[in-house]
């Protein structure tokens, strides 16, 4: 199944670190590859606003894998890097969303897809704009469209070289 899309998020224990380190482990996940990879950006933090600021990357899988038996993947890696969860949208070491997976819409106790939030994040919206420019989404449409009605302020690549 091509077309699946991961969100990656982390702003604890050395961020760009952590989210370098999970792309990796997501290659070791069985019957995945990984397809591309965004840059990663700096955005400021959602809900609670005493916690740092964001590393975010996306990237695009493909799997054989069901939506549910890759966020089990996930979550194994999120428990790896150490993810605790503290209170919602607080600071974690990892958060691995799946954004997209291909035509898919899952509303169930566990998983919705695509992403419910997707609209209103640029750092999720802006990355995944970067390695999927034509892409549709089920239920939200166009990338481009998403992209332009979304605000890009706060968000900032970040140019490895110079770190
Ligand atoms: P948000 O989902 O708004 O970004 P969050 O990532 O901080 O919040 P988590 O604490 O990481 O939330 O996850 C809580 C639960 O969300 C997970 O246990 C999982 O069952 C559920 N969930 C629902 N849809 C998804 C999805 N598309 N990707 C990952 N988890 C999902
Ligand atoms: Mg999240
Ligand atoms: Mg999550």
């Amino acid at each position: 199944m091509n077309g699946v899309f991961i969100g990656l998020g982390s702003n604890l224990a050395d961020p760009i670190e952590q989210v370098i380190t999970a792309i990796e482990a997501l290659q070791s996940i069985p019957e995945t590859k990984l397809v591309a990879q965004s840059s990663l950006y700096a955005s400021p933090p959602m809900g609670p606003q005493d916690q740092p600021d964001y590393i975010n990357a996306v990237v695009e899988l493909s799997t054989e894998l069901s939506a549910h038996k890759l966020l089990d993947q996930l979550q194994v890696i999120e428990q790896q890097q150490g993810r605790v969860r503290l209170r919602h949208w607080g600071e974690r070491t990892l958060d691995l969303d799946i954004i997209v997976y291909g035509e898919q819409v899952i509303d169930d106790e566990r998983l919705h897809i695509p992403h419910k939030g997707l609209a209103d994040r640029s750092f999720v919206l802006y990355p995944l704009a970067e390695i999927a420019t034509n892409l549709t989404i089920p239920k939200f449409g166009n990338i481009a469209d998403l992209v332009q009605n979304c605000s890009r302020a706060g968000l900032n690549k970040i140019n490895l070289d110079l770190i």
